[in-house]
């Protein structure tokens, strides 16, 4: 390890334009999180996705110039903490349909955009930003998780809700979590018979009395009482929406804990 103090490495971005280089990267991908095969051999998760076409997208030579400047622009936005702990980001588009049209990030630093105007919202940027942080440095995340009052869960959940659990490429490894060892949030496709990646609920399991709720426990909501109830499904999804949005959240009980935990420099770019 080097010196990131006095040496900070500036993270940049690298636009994949050509469709067939940014499938080698997917493929790449796929060797290390086995994200597609994992969905192909889950009956939900293969019927959920059997209508997208989850390949590169072509990007054309305007329209790579046009991202490549906006890219440019938005990098001096990007809270300084990511900037130095960050080095290369790929960026590559997917066909619209690609897990139903949301961006998501892919090992070791590639960051999918089924369509590619996402790339203009600051906020989608830094949220995919710190996914690709969170991949990077595991150990520190389970430390900041820890802080808030998150464990891993390695126990089991019944299989009436793992079998309709929604599969996320960005909490793939670890998807199972316990909150204030009470509450294991599990993303649910909504209609079991017809399973759509955009349509989950949260459900939440409680492991020692063996139910669950549909709604948020007070315990969870008053954390965080105004994220949205995407960011509940697992902690990575939580702290990368925080991160991106602070303004937010500065009032939420919550936030002081993260932000002692992964620095001010988190949410300030300069
Ligand atoms: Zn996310």
């Amino acid at each position: 390890m080097g010196n990131s103090d006095s040496h900070p490495t500036p993270l940049y971005f690298t636009l994949i334009s050509n469709k067939r280089a940014a499938d080698v990267l997917l493929r790449e991908a796929e060797q290390k999180d086995m994200y597609l095969e994992e969905c192909h051999d889950d009956r939900s998760n293969a019927l959920a996705r059997k209508q997208m076409t989850y390949t590169a997208n072509s990007i054309s030579p305007q329209e790579a110039e046009q991202y490549r400047a906006i890219l440019h622009n938005i990098l001096p936005q990007i809270p300084a903490r990511l900037r130095m702990d960050l080095q290369e980001i790929q960026i590559i588009s997917l066909m619209p349909t690609a897990d139903g049209g949301m961006p998501h990030t892919r090992p070791p630093n590639v960051i999918c955009f089924p369509n590619l105007s996402q790339v203009s919202s600051l906020s989608t940027m830094i949220h995919e930003l710190w996914h690709v942080h969170q991949r990077m440095y595991p150990a520190l995340w389970i430390t900041v998780f820890e802080k808030m009052g998150w464990k891993p869960w390695s126990g089991t959940i019944p299989s009436s809700i793992e079998r309709n659990r929604r599969f996320n490429p960005d909490t793939l490894d670890h998807p199972l979590w316990i909150y204030q060892n009470q509450w294991i949030p599990v993303p649910v496709f909504q209609d079991m018979s017809r399973p759509s990646v955009d349509q989950v609920d949260i459900w939440f399991y409680q492991p020692y009395e063996q139910y669950h709720v549909k709604s948020i426990p007070p315990e969870l909501k008053a954390a965080f009482p105004t994220a949205p109830l995407s960011a509940y499904e697992h902690p990575r999804e939580l702290t990368a929406y925080v991160l991106a949005e602070p303004d937010r959240y500065k009032s939420s009980p919550g936030f002081h804990i993260l932000l002692d935990a992964v620095g001010q420099l988190s949410i300030q770019s300069d």
